[in-house]
């Protein structure tokens, strides 16, 4: 079997909006013009242009028509949103630090102000990332997160937990206001499959995967 370099979401493509999720063979270099900047496990939701290359931020958004932004992540959640008019796109990186601090959220509400629309009318796409599968977290994450409904108990015992972050980063999106329908998931846990992902969970490694939304042409 060959391994695409991009997965992609029907919606997305649907509404030709091009973007990506990257598997273990994506490269920013494919991606002619790829805005990234450095993530630091935050909720910081930064416009480009204009891109300052010191600039650190865990989601992105343009209106820029032809640009290009992304993001690096292995086993954290990568998350798409468009606008279905098609006039800004966003990406976001979505981990369990990230997502306690509601970066999701936040980026949707940017999205809506920047557009002047309504969230009900933003698409997300959330790709490849760690499952509750594979992901066990301690009771530090679980207070942080303080979602009770997202984890589950761990085969390990008490103490430990099974973390879902789609669970709860959909839960965020319709709380931000998106529509269910509009929620998409694209591919499955980056730690059960080695052939497709990258995961820090389970190489320790410096290995990432990059996923891109480009602004659409008018
Ligand atoms: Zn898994």
């Amino acid at each position: 079997m060959t391994i695409p370099a991009f997965l992609r979401c029907d919606v997305l493509e649907d509404l030709g909006i091009e973007h990506g999720f990257g598997t273990r063979r994506s490269q920013a270099t494919e991606v002619p013009g790829l805005v990234l900047v450095t993530q630091v496990h935050g909720n910081t939701v930064l416009r480009v242009p204009p891109l300052d290359p010191k600039a650190e931020a865990d989601a992105l958004w343009t209106d820029e028509p032809g640009l290009a932004i992304g993001i690096r992540t292995a086993d954290c959640v990568p998350v798409l949103l468009a606008d279905s008019g098609r006039r800004a796109v966003a990406v976001v990186h979505a981990g369990w630090r990230g997502s306690a601090a509601k970066v999701c959220e936040r980026g949707v509400f940017e999205l809506a102000r920047a557009i002047q629309g309504e969230p009900a009318g933003i698409i997300a796409a959330i790709g490849p990332h760690i499952g509750p599968c594979c992901y066990e977290v301690d009771p530090p994450v679980r207070r942080a997160v303080a979602e009770d409904a997202v984890f589950s108990p761990s085969a390990r015992g008490p103490g430990h937990f099974m973390l879902d972050l789609f669970a709860l980063n959909r839960l965020q999106l319709l709380r931000a206001g998106l529509q269910p329908q509009n929620i998409q998931r694209v591919g499955g846990c980056s730690s059960c499959d080695s052939t497709l992902y990258a995961s820090y969970r389970r190489d320790g490694s410096g290995e990432r995967m990059v996923h891109f939304v480009r602004m659409s042409f008018p």
